[in-house]
Protein backbone atom coordinates (compact mmCIF):
# COMPACT_ATOMS: atom_id res chain seq x y z
CA UNK A 1 0.00 0.00 0.00
CA UNK A 2 1.52 3.69 -0.92
CA UNK A 3 0.26 6.31 1.58
CA UNK A 4 -2.53 6.87 -0.23
CA UNK A 5 -3.94 3.84 -0.44
CA UNK A 6 -3.27 3.25 3.23
CA UNK A 7 -5.06 6.24 4.32
CA UNK A 8 -8.05 5.25 2.78
CA UNK A 9 -7.73 1.88 4.32
CA UNK A 10 -7.40 3.69 8.07
CA UNK A 11 -10.10 6.05 7.42
CA UNK A 12 -12.11 3.23 7.32
CA UNK A 13 -10.84 1.50 9.97
CA UNK A 14 -11.34 4.65 12.23
CA UNK A 15 -14.98 4.94 10.37
CA UNK A 16 -15.73 1.95 12.16
CA UNK A 17 -14.03 2.69 15.81
CA UNK A 18 -16.69 5.76 15.04
CA UNK A 19 -19.99 4.20 14.38
CA UNK A 20 -18.86 1.88 17.40
CA UNK A 21 -18.50 4.82 19.74
CA UNK A 22 -21.24 6.90 18.67
CA UNK A 23 -23.69 3.89 18.97
CA UNK A 24 -22.73 4.49 23.00
CA UNK A 25 -23.15 8.14 22.89
CA UNK A 26 -22.14 10.90 20.74
CA UNK A 27 -19.99 12.03 24.15
CA UNK A 28 -18.35 9.03 24.32
CA UNK A 29 -14.72 9.71 23.46
CA UNK A 30 -12.68 6.57 22.38
CA UNK A 31 -8.47 7.50 22.24
CA UNK A 32 -6.59 4.45 19.95
CA UNK A 33 -3.00 3.33 20.92
CA UNK A 34 -1.72 1.91 18.02
CA UNK A 35 0.03 -0.87 19.02
CA UNK A 36 3.79 -1.36 17.36
CA UNK A 37 5.17 -4.29 18.42
CA UNK A 38 5.70 -6.19 14.89
CA UNK A 39 5.65 -2.59 12.74
CA UNK A 40 9.25 -1.33 11.75
CA UNK A 41 9.74 2.99 12.63
CA UNK A 42 9.06 3.14 9.10
CA UNK A 43 5.79 1.80 9.48
CA UNK A 44 5.44 4.10 12.56
CA UNK A 45 6.31 7.23 10.28
CA UNK A 46 3.46 6.35 8.07
CA UNK A 47 0.90 5.84 10.41
CA UNK A 48 2.14 9.02 11.91
CA UNK A 49 1.58 10.97 8.90
CA UNK A 50 -1.97 10.06 8.63
CA UNK A 51 -2.40 11.71 12.15
CA UNK A 52 -2.02 9.12 14.96
CA UNK A 53 0.00 9.97 18.04
CA UNK A 54 -0.11 7.43 20.15
CA UNK A 55 1.72 4.36 19.98
CA UNK A 56 2.55 1.25 22.27
CA UNK A 57 4.93 -1.47 22.38
CA UNK A 58 5.18 -4.65 24.61
CA UNK A 59 8.72 -5.17 25.53
CA UNK A 60 11.22 -2.52 27.19
CA UNK A 61 13.69 -2.95 24.68
CA UNK A 62 11.33 -2.79 21.74
CA UNK A 63 9.77 0.77 23.32
CA UNK A 64 13.37 1.69 23.55
CA UNK A 65 14.67 1.21 20.22
CA UNK A 66 11.59 2.75 18.43
CA UNK A 67 11.18 5.68 20.61
CA UNK A 68 14.54 6.50 20.58
CA UNK A 69 14.86 6.09 16.68
CA UNK A 70 11.42 8.47 16.33
CA UNK A 71 12.60 10.55 18.88
CA UNK A 72 11.81 13.79 16.83
CA UNK A 73 8.71 12.81 16.60
CA UNK A 74 5.86 14.14 18.71
CA UNK A 75 4.65 10.57 19.71
CA UNK A 76 2.76 9.62 23.30
CA UNK A 77 4.69 6.48 24.11
CA UNK A 78 2.41 3.82 25.91
CA UNK A 79 3.58 0.11 27.26
CA UNK A 80 1.29 -2.55 27.07
CA UNK A 81 3.52 -5.58 27.81
CA UNK A 82 4.00 -7.33 31.46
CA UNK A 83 6.67 -5.54 33.19
CA UNK A 84 9.37 -7.80 34.78
CA UNK A 85 11.42 -6.06 38.21
CA UNK A 86 14.35 -6.13 36.71
CA UNK A 87 13.37 -4.03 33.96
CA UNK A 88 11.89 -1.70 36.18
CA UNK A 89 14.76 0.91 35.55
CA UNK A 90 14.48 0.81 32.21
CA UNK A 91 11.23 1.56 31.37
CA UNK A 92 11.60 4.77 34.05
CA UNK A 93 14.26 5.73 31.80
CA UNK A 94 12.36 5.79 28.74
CA UNK A 95 9.22 7.50 31.36
CA UNK A 96 5.90 6.13 28.45
CA UNK A 97 2.75 8.06 28.70
CA UNK A 98 1.11 5.54 30.51
CA UNK A 99 1.95 2.02 31.46
CA UNK A 100 -0.99 -0.31 30.68
CA UNK A 101 -0.35 -3.54 32.73
CA UNK A 102 0.16 -3.09 36.67
CA UNK A 103 -0.58 -6.40 37.42
CA UNK A 104 0.15 -6.93 41.08
CA UNK A 105 0.79 -5.27 44.42
CA UNK A 106 4.40 -6.50 44.67
CA UNK A 107 5.37 -4.65 41.19
CA UNK A 108 3.46 -1.44 42.68
CA UNK A 109 5.73 -1.68 45.40
CA UNK A 110 8.67 -2.45 43.69
CA UNK A 111 7.91 0.66 40.92
CA UNK A 112 7.05 3.37 44.01
CA UNK A 113 10.21 2.74 45.56
CA UNK A 114 12.25 3.03 42.49
CA UNK A 115 10.09 6.27 41.06
CA UNK A 116 10.40 7.68 44.98
CA UNK A 117 14.06 6.98 44.11
CA UNK A 118 14.15 9.40 41.12
CA UNK A 119 11.36 11.70 42.44
CA UNK A 120 9.09 10.89 39.70
CA UNK A 121 5.73 9.96 39.18
CA UNK A 122 4.30 6.95 36.41
CA UNK A 123 0.62 7.20 35.46
CA UNK A 124 -0.87 3.61 35.20
CA UNK A 125 -3.44 0.88 34.65
CA UNK A 126 -4.17 -1.82 36.85
CA UNK A 127 -4.86 -4.71 34.90
CA UNK A 128 -7.68 -7.22 35.08
CA UNK A 129 -7.74 -10.56 34.11
CA UNK A 130 -11.36 -10.68 34.33
CA UNK A 131 -11.68 -14.12 32.40
CA UNK A 132 -9.56 -15.54 34.86
CA UNK A 133 -7.09 -17.32 32.34
CA UNK A 134 -3.89 -19.10 32.87
CA UNK A 135 -2.25 -17.35 30.41
CA UNK A 136 -3.05 -14.24 31.21
CA UNK A 137 -1.24 -10.91 33.33
CA UNK A 138 -3.90 -9.00 35.70
CA UNK A 139 -5.34 -9.50 39.60
CA UNK A 140 -8.67 -11.41 39.88
CA UNK A 141 -11.51 -9.51 39.32
CA UNK A 142 -13.10 -10.13 43.08
CA UNK A 143 -9.73 -8.42 44.40
CA UNK A 144 -9.77 -5.76 41.61
CA UNK A 145 -10.84 -2.49 43.77
CA UNK A 146 -9.27 -3.54 46.99
CA UNK A 147 -5.94 -4.16 44.91
CA UNK A 148 -6.38 -0.42 43.12
CA UNK A 149 -7.22 0.67 46.54
CA UNK A 150 -4.33 -0.46 48.59
CA UNK A 151 -1.89 1.12 45.59
CA UNK A 152 -3.63 4.66 45.63
CA UNK A 153 -2.95 4.46 49.48
CA UNK A 154 0.56 2.97 49.43
CA UNK A 155 1.80 4.25 46.67
CA UNK A 156 1.84 8.22 45.98
CA UNK A 157 4.44 8.27 43.04
CA UNK A 158 2.27 6.22 41.21
CA UNK A 159 -0.77 7.73 39.58
CA UNK A 160 -3.74 5.10 38.83
CA UNK A 161 -6.04 6.14 35.84
CA UNK A 162 -8.28 3.45 35.47
CA UNK A 163 -8.16 -0.20 34.15
CA UNK A 164 -6.76 -2.62 31.44
CA UNK A 165 -7.86 -5.72 29.94
CA UNK A 166 -7.66 -8.60 27.38
CA UNK A 167 -10.72 -9.69 26.51
CA UNK A 168 -11.46 -13.24 27.11
CA UNK A 169 -9.53 -16.15 25.17
CA UNK A 170 -13.16 -17.56 22.87
CA UNK A 171 -14.64 -17.63 19.84
CA UNK A 172 -18.11 -17.31 21.44
CA UNK A 173 -18.90 -13.45 21.30
CA UNK A 174 -21.21 -13.67 24.56
CA UNK A 175 -17.76 -15.18 26.64
CA UNK A 176 -15.85 -11.96 25.28
CA UNK A 177 -18.54 -9.67 25.92
CA UNK A 178 -18.77 -10.94 30.01
CA UNK A 179 -15.11 -10.55 30.23
CA UNK A 180 -15.37 -6.71 29.03
CA UNK A 181 -18.56 -6.11 31.12
CA UNK A 182 -16.69 -7.81 34.19
CA UNK A 183 -13.47 -4.87 33.60
CA UNK A 184 -16.37 -2.18 32.89
CA UNK A 185 -18.32 -2.82 36.04
CA UNK A 186 -15.10 -2.34 38.09
CA UNK A 187 -14.05 0.68 36.12
CA UNK A 188 -17.22 2.08 37.20
CA UNK A 189 -16.39 1.60 40.94
CA UNK A 190 -13.22 2.95 40.80
CA UNK A 191 -12.60 7.02 42.80
CA UNK A 192 -11.30 8.70 39.83
CA UNK A 193 -11.07 6.84 37.25
CA UNK A 194 -10.78 7.74 33.88
CA UNK A 195 -9.46 5.44 31.64
CA UNK A 196 -11.15 1.79 30.41
CA UNK A 197 -8.14 0.62 28.16
CA UNK A 198 -9.78 -2.56 26.43
CA UNK A 199 -10.06 -4.02 22.69
CA UNK A 200 -7.49 -4.88 20.23
CA UNK A 201 -8.46 -5.95 16.64
CA UNK A 202 -10.21 -8.52 16.79
CA UNK A 203 -12.52 -7.40 19.51
CA UNK A 204 -12.89 -3.23 19.41
CA UNK A 205 -16.34 -2.68 18.53
CA UNK A 206 -17.60 -4.91 21.13
CA UNK A 207 -15.53 -3.57 23.64
CA UNK A 208 -16.22 -0.14 23.14
CA UNK A 209 -19.90 -1.30 23.45
CA UNK A 210 -19.11 -2.30 26.42
CA UNK A 211 -17.67 0.96 27.57
CA UNK A 212 -14.16 0.98 26.46
CA UNK A 213 -12.60 4.03 26.19
CA UNK A 214 -9.02 3.50 25.33
CA UNK A 215 -8.60 0.63 22.49
CA UNK A 216 -5.02 -0.60 21.59
CA UNK A 217 -5.23 -1.20 17.69
CA UNK A 218 -1.63 -3.83 16.49
CA UNK A 219 -2.88 -5.82 13.02
CA UNK A 220 -5.65 -3.83 12.14
CA UNK A 221 -3.55 -0.88 12.18
CA UNK A 222 -0.74 -2.13 10.30
CA UNK A 223 -1.59 -4.62 7.97
CA UNK A 224 0.49 -7.14 5.72
C1 LIG B 1 -0.37 -6.97 20.78
C2 LIG B 1 -1.24 -6.32 21.75
C3 LIG B 1 -2.36 -5.58 21.34
C4 LIG B 1 -2.77 -5.45 19.89
O1 LIG B 1 -3.16 -6.68 19.34
P1 LIG B 1 -3.88 -6.78 17.92
O2 LIG B 1 -4.74 -7.99 18.05
O3 LIG B 1 -2.80 -6.93 16.92
O4 LIG B 1 -4.68 -5.55 17.72
C5 LIG B 1 -3.12 -4.98 22.32
N1 LIG B 1 -2.82 -5.08 23.64
C6 LIG B 1 -1.75 -5.78 24.07
C7 LIG B 1 -1.48 -5.85 25.53
C8 LIG B 1 -0.94 -6.42 23.16
O5 LIG B 1 0.11 -7.13 23.59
Amino acid sequence: MNQEEYKIYIDDVIRRVEFARVRVSGYHIVKIVAISKYSTAKEIEKLYNIGQRAFGENKVQDLKAKSAELEELPLEWHFVGNLQKNKINNLLDIDPTLFHALDSMELAMELQKKLKARDMTLDALLQINSAKEESKHGVMPEVAKEIYEQIQKECPNINLKGVMSIGAHSDERAVIKKSFETTYDIYKELEGATICSMGMSGDFELAIECGSNMIRLGSVLFPE
